[in-house]
C-alpha cells in the first residue's frame, strides 16, 4: 500500500512525498482509515512505529477536508508527556502540512503565560504537554475550545506515569464532546483504560 492509494488529500500527499514517506508504516494503515472514519481510536503503539504520522495525517485531512471551508480558532491539540516529543510532532506537521494553510503552536512552558496565550488564540492546531496547558485553563477559563475536532493523546501511559492523570482527566472534561479522539500507549495499565474509558467513545482498538 502507498500514501497515494489511501483517501488522503493530494496537499497532504505532496508533503508526505516530499519527506520522503510513500508507504505507510503498519500502525499508519492500521489507523488512518478508520480515523478518517471519524472513529475513536485506542492505539497501541511504541515510539518508533510511525504513531506520529498515524495521527498528523488525520488532523489536517480533517480540518482540512471540502468540510471546513474556513478554519475557525483552535481545530485541533495534541497532547504528549515531553518538550522534546512536542518539539518532534510540530516539526513533522510543519513539514507534512506544508501544503495546507494553518497555524501552529507549541504550549509547552519556557516562555512566558502572556505570550503562549497570545499565540494561542492565533493557532488552529496547538501541540502541548499537560501540566502547561492546564495551567492555561486554569489562568484562563475561556479557553477557546469550540471549535476543537480532533483531541489526540500520545504516549498517555507516560503521560499518566509522570503524574498527570488528574491534570488529563480535567483537560478532557473542558473540551466539547462533539470531538474525535485519538489515544496512543505503548502499555495498556488500569489507568491508561480509565483514561480511554473518560476520552473515548465507541472505540476503534488499534494494535501493531
Ligand atoms: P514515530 O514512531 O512517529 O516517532 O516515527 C519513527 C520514525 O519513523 C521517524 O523517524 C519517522 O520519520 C519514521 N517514519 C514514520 N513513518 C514513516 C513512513 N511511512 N515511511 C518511512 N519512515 C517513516
Amino acid at each position: 500500500t502507498k500514501f497515494s492509494e489511501l483517501p488522503i488529500s493530494p496537499r497532504t500527499i505532496k508533503g508526505l512525498r516530499e519527506c520522503g514517506y510513500t508507504k505507510p508504516t503498519e500502525i499508519q494503515k492500521a489507523t488512518i482509515g478508520l480515523a478518517l472514519q471519524g472513529k475513536d481510536i485506542l492505539g497501541a503503539a511504541q515510539t518508533g512505529s510511525g504513531k506520529t504520522l498515524a495521527f498528523i495525517i488525520p488532523i489536517l485531512e480533517k480540518l482540512f477536508s471540502k468540510q471546513w471551508t474556513h478554519l475557525d480558532g483552535l481545530g485541533a491539540l495534541v497532547i504528549t508527556p515531553t518538550r522534546e516529543l512536542a518539539y518532534q510532532i510540530f516539526e513533522t506537521l510543519r513539514k507534512v502540512g506544508e501544503h495546507h494553510d494553518f497555524s501552529a503552536g507549541l504550549i509547552i512552558g519556557g516562555k512566558d503565560l502572556k505570550f503562549e496565550r497570545n499565540r494561542m488564540d492565533q493557532c488552529n492546531i496547538i501541540i502541548c504537554t499537560p501540566g502547561r496547558l492546564l495551567q492555561h485553563m486554569d489562568e484562563n477559563p475561556l479557553f477557546d475550545c469550540v471549535n476543537m475536532k480532533i483531541l489526540v493523546l500520545d504516549e498517555a501511559d507516560r503521560c499518566l506515569d509522570m503524574g498527570f492523570e488528574q491534570t488529563m482527566n480535567a483537560i478532557i472534561a473542558n473540551i466539547p464532546l462533539e470531538r474525535q479522539t485519538l489515544l496512543f500507549s505503548a502499555t495498556q495499565t488500569k489507568s491508561v483504560k480509565d483514561l480511554a474509558r473518560l476520552s473515548l467513545v465507541d472505540p476503534s482498538y488499534v494494535s501493531v
